[in-house]
């Protein structure tokens, strides 16, 4: 096929190019329809026009009609009509000259590739602008090119279904991929429409493709992204949502919707409020409030709730909602997604037992007491605190061993439990210490009789202990708001309550009095005590006594400290006291006993075998009979003769109960331990008990001394208490010798022992032995000091 270049075309500029181009392509057309035929170009004109109408129309009519489609439509009416009105009106060459100028404009404004097509599909001509899509070097290119070969595959049959079809006379259309001469695959949108013949028959094909190329890019793309969308959305065991701003119905609900609510998608849609169905009744007040709250607020939030999806177990579902806003800030909709948290939620709950559940008894811990004490201050009403604590448990620890104990503590815990009114909370708080909330607190004697009923369910206890006693408690009750206000002024009343319960002789009850708060320091650190002794703080420290001539070492003093964590090395003075008031120091002063007879038996091995022992008793532990125990056993454990221990007493311990007291002193002395009386001169000084007591040793106490060279009349009772103990067949024992001269007094007095500063501070046990030792020729500097009368003398410690 010969190519028809219109005059001018060539050389023209890049934009007038295809104008040009289309000219030719016009005139091609003109002259191709006039030569196949054997009539006039005139006579061709006629179907062309028709055809190109036709296409307009067909153009029109699609969705995909441009804005330029539009123009050219308007364009071929005016030709149409035009036409028969410039046959008439003007002459032929005019009337040539204007339809060729009209449909050179409508191809110039048309973006498609247009084409003829001969009956067989081969291209008789290209539109220059087709070529240029087709990025061929222009029409010529293409020229009979067999247009059913550029498909392939179902495209191929497809394209001749259509191509026959326009043969037949039909306007068809197909879209296919076709490269391009580059290679480069195209996606083309064709409509065929067929070219008549003004006679009848068809004359060939007009074929007009729109370069989709783009729009099929993205179209497969969303496609993609719908079916990866889907595709998760189905896996991901998630319910993805979008609703109406007003939840009354659902934009889009994804497939997981089945899988968390039990509901299916197309459900949802049909019912938008089924899945509040499955919301638990006493739940959905939580979920409308939610969902209210972000319709009115604009604010996204998560909700968690339970379901009961198709009449199965409960579940927990927790749900994150986003409002999207309109331009004018208001709620368009909300999106969101709706999981299955009840793993997550059992965990939490496990998590939370275990955070406030005591492992071994399986009650409430010490957290949970604290959350249902704060819970109940919050109420504001009255409820009572009662603290329990088993007496002597820890001694029964010891002797029991871990595991029988604990299994004793569990056993316990359980007659407690079912010793209290429906409705109490029971804890352990750890140890031997248990706590109940009483909720109704008005009527204090209905507390006292909870409180005994406890007692009572514990001496009533099967489980006897191997001392053969049972277990007793003691209680202290604090009651809101009297004692407290917050867990911790309650639990501070309850537990001062507790120790007034064992001061006055345990298995017994009191309840808080706010005058007791005040003694918080005390009690401080005397609920440290068992603690102490199990982490080993108290130890013991020593004091020498000397023979006054030869300064030889005769025994040492044990003198306790208490290594406290936080208060540093503790003085007896300060905890003395509060031990022997809270009746701690039967425990202390059997470790005591024990620990300064097993130092004894050591220094003893390591070559000081006469050297003594003494030990301080206080009152209360001289109450108490087992002390004749826990001394002949801690004698017998270490192999130490009787002998070689003195217990140092004070004349007002020995007086606070006289009968128990000469009791517990004569079992002592059969066990042929030695008994000093301790700081004599201060108490009561009552000849008589020197009689009835019948001690070894009088331990004249150190405020005579100090005033021994000052006070003559001081150094004359000294002497007297000396001569005195003589003649009673007893030695006498100088403390808080600080100075030379008092030795030497004390010398010329006939003292048996001194003991003092001068001599040696109390020294930690490793150091006693860099003292001099029992015949170890003690005659030091402090001896030579001493014979000189000279005033400063180096202290030894
Ligand atoms: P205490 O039995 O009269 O013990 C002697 C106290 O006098 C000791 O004080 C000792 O350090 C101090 N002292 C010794 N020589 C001198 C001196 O030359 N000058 C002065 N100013 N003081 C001197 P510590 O160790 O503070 O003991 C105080 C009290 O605590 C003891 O008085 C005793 O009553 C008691 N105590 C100590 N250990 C125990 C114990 O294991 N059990 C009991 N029940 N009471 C103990
Ligand atoms: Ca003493
Ligand atoms: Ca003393």
């Amino acid at each position: 096929m010969s190519h028809q270049t219109a005059p001018g075309s060539t050389g023209a500029p890049r934009t007038n190019q295809g104008s040009a181009q289309n000219q030719g392509f016009l005139s091609f057309f003109l002259h191709a329809c006039a030569k196949h035929a054997g009539v006039s170009w005139r006579d061709a004109v006629a179907p062309l026009l028709a055809a190109v109408g036709a296409y307009a129309l067909v153009h029109l009519s699609l969705a995909s009609v441009s804005a330029l489609g539009a123009m050219c439509v308007g364009a071929v009416a005016a030709v149409v009509v035009g036409t028969l009105a410039l046959r008439r009106a003007l002459g032929t060459t005019a009337r040539h000259d204007a339809t060729v100028a009209l449909v050179k404009a409508l191809l110039d404004a048309n973006r498609e590739c247009l084409k003829l097509l001969d009956p067989n599909g081969r291209l008789l001509r290209i539109s220059e602008y087709g070529a240029e899509l087709m990025r061929a070097a222009g029409p010529d290119q293409l020229a009979g090119a067999d247009w059913l070969d550029f498909w392939s595959g179902s495209e191929a049959i497809a394209a001749r279904d259509a191509f026959e079809g326009a043969l037949q006379g039909s306007r068809t259309s197909f879209t296919g991929t076709c490269p391009t001469t580059a290679g480069e695959p195209k996606v083309w949108q064709s409509r065929l429409i067929p070219v008549e013949r003004s006679g009848g028959g068809i004359y060939g094909v007009l074929c007009a493709s729109l370069d989709v190329t783009k729009e099929a890019e993205l179209a497969a793309d969303l496609r993609a992204k719908e079916a990866l969308m889907s595709e998760m959305e189905a896996h991901i065991g998630l319910c993805f949502y979008s609703y109406s701003a007003d939840f009354s119905y659902f934009h889009h609900i994804s497939a997981g919707c089945a899988s968390v609510f039990g509901l299916s998608a197309s459900t949802l849609r049909e019912r938008p409020e089924a899945w509040m169905d499955v919301v638990l009744p006493e739940d959905r007040p939580i979920v409308q409030a939610a969902m209210q709250r972000i319709a009115e607020t604009s604010v996204g939030g998560r909700t968690q709730y339970r379901i009961r999806a198709n009449g199965g177990a409960i579940r927990w579902v927790q749900s994150t909602a986003y409002p999207i806003l309109d331009a004018a800030g208001k709620v368009a909709r909300v999106i969101g997604v709706t999981e299955d948290v009840t793993a997550e939620q059992e965990r939490l709950v496990e998590l939370d037992r275990l955070a406030y559940t005591d492992s071994l008894t399986g009650l409430a811990n010490r957290a949970a007491l604290v959350r249902g004490i704060e819970e109940r201050c919050r109420q504001d009403t009255s409820f009572a605190l009662m603290f329990v604590d088993l007496d002597r448990f820890k001694v029964l620890n010891d002797t029991l061993g871990h595991t029988a104990a604990d299994r004793l503590l569990k056993s316990l815990s359980e007659d407690i439990q079912a010793s209290l009114p429906a409705g109490a909370f029971l804890a352990r708080l750890g140890g031997d210490e248990f706590a109940v909330l009483i909720d109704d607190a008005q009527d204090k004697d209905h507390l006292a009789g909870i409180a005994k009923s406890i007692l009572g369910a514990l001496r009533q206890t099967g489980e006897p202990t191997p001392a053969g006693t049972f277990v007793t408690a003691s209680i202290g009750i604090s009651v809101f708001p009297e004692n407290g206000a917050d867990h911790e002024t309650l639990l501070t009343s309850a537990d001062i309550a507790m120790y007034a319960a064992k001061k006055a002789g345990r298995n017994g009850f009191r309840f808080a009095d706010q005058v007791a708060t005040g003694r918080i320091v005390d009690f401080r650190l005397e609920r440290d005590v068992p603690a102490a002794l199990a982490a080993k703080q108290f130890v013991l420290h020593y004091q020498p006594i000397y023979q006054p001539h030869s300064l030889e070492m005769c025994s040492v003093e044990a003198l306790i400290r208490w290594r406290h964590p936080a208060h540093g090395l503790v003085p007896p003075d300060v905890f003395i006291p509060i031990l022997e008031e809270s009746g701690f120091i039967n425990e202390v002063g059997a470790w005591v006993m024990d620990e300064a007879l097993r130092q004894l038996a050591q220094w003893r091995q390591s070559g000081a075998q006469g050297l003594g022992v003494s030990v301080n008793v206080s009152a209360r532990q001289l109450r108490d009979a087992a002390i004749v125990d826990v001394v002949n056993t801690a004698l017998r454990r270490h192999g130490l003769p009787a002998s070689s221990l003195q217990l140092e007493l004070t004349e007002s311990a020995l007086m606070e109960n006289p009968e128990l007291a000469q009791r517990t002193l004569r079992a002592l002395k059969e066990l042929g331990v030695r008994i000093a009386i301790d700081d004599f001169g201060t108490g009561y000084s009552s000849l008589r008990y020197l009689a009835d007591f019948s001690p070894d040793t009088l331990k004249i106490d150190r405020s005579f001394i100090a005033r021994l060279e000052s006070d003559f009349a001081i150094h004359k009772i000294v002497r007297g208490i000396i001569q005195l103990s003589h003649a009673l067949g007893l030695t006498a024992t100088a403390e808080g010798v600080e100075y030379p001269p008092q030795l030497r007094l004390l010398r010329d007095a006939q003292c048996d022992f001194v003991q003092g500063y001068l001599l040696s501070k109390p020294v930690a046990p490793e150091q006693v032995f860099g003292l001099s030792i029992v015949g170890s020729g003690a005659e030091g500097n402090v001896a030579s000091v001493v014979t000189q009368d000279a005033g400063a003398v180096p202290h030894t410690a």
